[in-house]
């Protein structure tokens, strides 16, 4: 077993760090308070080709692997929550159902903006009505003079609304299965397209930065050739797209997790009470012994899964375990990382406040932690 890191995987990893303190942390706190991206980060980070890290050059990407893609999303959590789910969103969920199912024309036509970051894509699965019972969906998108009419909604969208949002994929039911349950299938629906309106941002308890709205459509019409996918393959394909996305929200939370242990470090040592620096009390310094043992095991959970998926082998259940374990672990260390701070940890200016509000999302998106431990008793053979 080889648990190193390529040579040049680890280059990268200490290129992203250097952005992430040198260019996302001094913005972190400002961008947090406008809820709103700095877009000049998004362009250095279309520079760098995050965008396009997991896709082959052909389609204007790095041709670098799904794990390259989670180092760097670990790196940007470790500073900044906001910025790292809007790559994750983007490549894990806007541009990958494209590049998995997307046809050869479909990935240069949609694919190539989205790699380069000139544009950014968003994936339209969760409804107003349920998100867990992804299966359960009420838009619907009817086929009438070779373009598909998009109807419905969706809720909790991430970066459908900011300048460079491309397009939208969106789950709709387009018929009924033989078994009676509604076929399912993936459209895209370009941003402008008339009948489809972006809702005002949420107002979110965290990821403050990160952009995430309900979409409506209304008479929506596109094309019959944006259908992503074969025709009622379309739940199988976004539940695919979820279980990578899974593994990259693993990465999200092992960056916050760390982060919470490096800020804790230094402030410890900084911080004196009874005559010494806090980090001598043991009660401290155990609390950052445990967010370390956190840390590190949530990065071998995320890095085993990204490895089987990069070999081609099974790892839905591994990805699960990953998601499960990293997010509890963010919230349990966010909230330690709060009281090791005592009252500056409740203060927004220092990182550890934004963690805690950051950390409790990423036990409910891309599957609640519930629905992690449905998957993983499933691949145990006890469905309950
Ligand atoms: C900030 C943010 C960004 C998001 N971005 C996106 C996005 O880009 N695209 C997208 O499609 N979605 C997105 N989502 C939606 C997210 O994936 C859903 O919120 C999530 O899947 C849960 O669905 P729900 O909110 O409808 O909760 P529900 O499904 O209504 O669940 C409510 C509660 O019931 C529990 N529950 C449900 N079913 C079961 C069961 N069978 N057994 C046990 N417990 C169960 C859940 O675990 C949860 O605790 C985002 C959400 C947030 C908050």
């Amino acid at each position: 077993m080889d648990f190193a890191l390529a040579p040049e995987q680890e280059e990268f990893r200490k290129t992203v760090r250097a952005f992430a303190e040198e260019v996302v942390a001094p913005r972190a706190e400002a961008m947090d308070r406008a809820e709103e991206l700095d877009e000049a980060v998004l362009d250095q980070m279309a520079g760098m080709g995050l965008f396009g890290l997991p896709f082959p050059e052909r389609y204007g990407g790095m041709g670098a692997d799904y794990l390259t893609l989670c180092l760097a999303i670990e790196e940007l959590a470790r500073v900044d929550s906001s910025v790292a789910i809007t790559l994750e969103a983007a490549v894990g969920l806007g541009a990958a159902p494209i590049y998995r199912f997307g046809s050869e024309e479909q990935r240069q036509r949609w694919l190539r903006p989205l790699a380069s970051g000139e544009q950014i894509g968003a994936f339209g699965l969760t409804e107003p009505g349920g998100g867990s019972d992804a299966g359960a969906l009420r838009t619907r998108a009817r086929l009438a003079g070779g373009q598909w009419v998009v109807d419905g909604a969706k809720a909790f969208i991430t970066n459908a609304g900011l300048r460079r949002s491309g397009l939208v994929t969106v789950a709709a039911v387009t018929g009924e299965r033989p078994d009676g349950r509604g076929e399912i299938s993936n459209v895209i629906v370009p941003a402008g397209t008339p009948g489809y309106q972006v809702g005002r941002t949420y107002s979110k308890i965290g990821w403050h930065a990160s952009d995430t709205r309900e979409l409506v459509f209304e008479d929506c019409r596109v094309p019959e050739e944006n259908l992503v996918g074969e025709r009622g393959a379309g739940l199988a394909n976004f539940l695919r797209t979820l279980e990578e996305g899974r593994i990259a929200v693993a990465a999200l939370a092992t960056g916050l997790c760390q982060g919470c242990v490096d800020e804790c470090v230094k402030y410890a040592r900084e911080r004196h009470a009874f005559g010494q620096p806090i980090a001598s009390f043991q009660a401290v310094a155990f609390k950052i012994a445990d967010m370390e043992m956190c840390a590190h095991t949530a990065r071998l959970a995320y890095q085993q899964a990204a490895a089987r998926l990069v070999a081609g082998q099974p790892f839905s259940k591994e990805a699960a375990i990953a998601k499960l374990y990293g997010s509890e672990a963010a919230v349990a260390c966010a909230r330690e990382a709060v009281q090791v701070h005592g009252g500056y940890g409740y203060i927004n200016e220092f990182p550890v406040a934004r963690f805690y509000r950051d950390a409790k999302v990423l036990e409910i998106g891309e599957g609640t932690s519930e629905v992690m431990r449905i998957l993983i008793s499933r691949a145990l053979g006890i469905d309950s």
